[in-house]
């Protein structure tokens, strides 16, 4: 409470995807918990898909918890897809800020008990907000919702160019080697290669969106306050070491979901604010791994963004059949490019019985159930930080983004992963799958994954928990 007797009011803007939403809401709904104002800005088209997948409630909130929108500048379509990424970033980028100082202005004369706006929790790809934060003379603080060893490839981007080692001169650098180089002068990232380094540096055009895009978001970060992270120190801690002396203070929260469940164990009110889940999920899942023992499934999801080839999905089906493993598949709507998913009738007769085919399930509950024994994930950050929350070793397929340095961090770092290739083959996932789940070298991820969930359950009662502490005294509160 201020000298007014008023709550502090933060402002929570996620980007608008599910990988950013899921763990901006975890935040917001930890520092209502912690007796914030909150205020939740989602754009209009998820805003509406919202309204679509979990009905006008879901967006009720509390009268100390509200919904708002704004826009992103592109047509608003009625469609159930992620929106093109980089359209999304830049478009949201040029059009999104007077519309967010709109609103703004709007929350301080609201009155009818609504606190003055005193802080604003930003995702770090909306860094746009900045701008209205300074010009407000309230603190900003960035959310980074994916990992810190991406954040540390990203903000190698300008280093890149220095060295003239991006954008790359022709496409030759697909096949001649150039990224299997080993760069070996990344304090914190030692033995990382070109491959490993976030998607985006794959370039020939230095006009690209995402090489862009990249830049200025590693720029900006500097001029927040601080810069959060849904990681924990023993994660991490090279990273962190090597990012801190370039970057305003870092926070390391996660896994925010720890954090948030002895909160939601006992506050019906922070429970009653819902979920954000964009698809509607699917409600037999949780029913159907029930009758399978304990870590004998596999379960297959590919987050919310990533797209394949029907060819690359039969590879996949094909793979997890020879597997002769029970399996989970989650198959999104809109995962095969262009069209929607064919799989071979043969496919579906010879798995019968044995796996489950799901358009979306609550992931978080799935990787929570006893039956699943591996993850077969594009390594988007969430997927790999709730795997390891709940001890699960992982297929790594990573598409695109920091992905590829989650996957080489999971397979050479933490012991938790192996890489399939690209180029994906049904023999080598049938080999991975069988590896994973009975092999001696799944047996090891294992060990080493329950070694890293133990850890993160006890960052979220001591360093993360402590860090949330000294946020919200030091930084947000006024
Ligand atoms: N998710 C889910 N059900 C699904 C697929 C995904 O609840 O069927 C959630 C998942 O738990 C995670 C988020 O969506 O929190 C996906 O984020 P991630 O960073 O893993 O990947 P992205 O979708 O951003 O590529």
């Amino acid at each position: 409470m201020d000298s007014l007797g008023q709550k502090p009011h933060a402002v929570c803007v996620p980007y608008p995807a599910q990988g950013h939403i899921n763990p901006m809401l975890k935040l917001a709904k930890i520092l209502h918990s912690r007796g914030f104002h909150i205020t939740f800005v989602n754009n209009e088209y998820n805003h509406n898909r919202l309204l679509r997948s979990r009905g006008p409630a879901a967006l009720d909130g509390l009268p100390s918890f509200r919904f708002e929108t704004i826009t992103d500048g592109l047509p608003l379509v009625d469609a159930d897809a992620t929106q093109d990424i980089p359209e999304l970033c830049v478009s949201t980028e040029r059009n999104s800020l007077q519309p967010f100082k709109e609103l703004l202005h709007r929350l301080n004369n609201a009155g009818g008990g609504v606190p003055p706006v005193s802080c604003i929790v930003s995702d770090g790809a909306m860094f746009f907000t900045l701008d209205a934060a300074e010009e407000l003379g309230v603190p900003e603080v960035l959310l980074w919702t994916a990992s810190a060893c991406g954040f540390l490839g990203y903000a190698q981007f300008e280093r890149l160019v220095e060295r003239g080692l991006a954008p790359f001169k022709d496409t030759s650098f697909l096949t001649n080697g150039e990224l299997d180089a080993v760069l070996d002068w990344i304090p914190g990232m030692k033995g990382i290669r070109m491959k490993d380094i976030p998607s985006f540096i794959r370039t020939t055009d230095p006009n690209d969106l995402m090489f862009g895009y990249i830049q200025r978001l590693i720029r900006n970060s500097k001029r927040a306050s601080a810069i959060l992270f849904n990681s924990f120190d023993a994660l991490e801690d090279d990273v962190f070491e090597s990012l801190s002396p370039n970057f305003p203070p870092l926070y390391t929260l996660g896994p925010l979901q720890l954090l948030l469940d002895p909160i939601m164990a006992k506050d019906d009110e922070t429970k009653s604010i819902g979920s954000s889940n964009l698809w509607i999920e699917d409600p037999h899942c949780l029913g159907w791994l029930d009758s399978y023992g304990p870590g004998s499934v596999v379960y297959v999801n590919f987050g919310s963004i990533t797209v394949m080839t029907n060819d690359q999905l039969v590879e996949f089906a094909w793979g997890l059949a020879n597997s002769e493993q029970p399996f989970l598949w989650i198959i999104r709507p809109d995962l095969v490019s262009g069209d929607s998913a064919v799989l071979p009738p043969e496919f579906l007769e010879e798995t019968k019985g044995r796996g489950l085919l799901a358009s979306w399930c609550n992931q978080e509950q799935v990787l929570a159930h006893p039956a699943i024994g591996g993850f077969l994930t594009h390594c988007g950050w969430n997927s790999t930080i709730e795997s390891i929350c709940n001890g699960v070793p992982l297929i790594c397929w990573p598409f695109f983004a920091e992905q590829q340095t989650n996957c080489w961090y999971s397979c050479t770092k933490w012991g938790i992963g192996m890489e399939i290739d690209t180029n994906v083959r049904r023999s080598e996932v049938e080999r991975q799958v069988r590896e994973l789940m009975v092999g001696e070298v799944g047996k090891e991820m294992k060990r080493k994954a329950m070694e890293w969930k133990g850890l993160a359950q006890e960052a979220a009662t001591s360093s993360s928990y402590i860090n949330m502490d000294n946020l919200v005294t030091q930084n947000i509160n006024p």
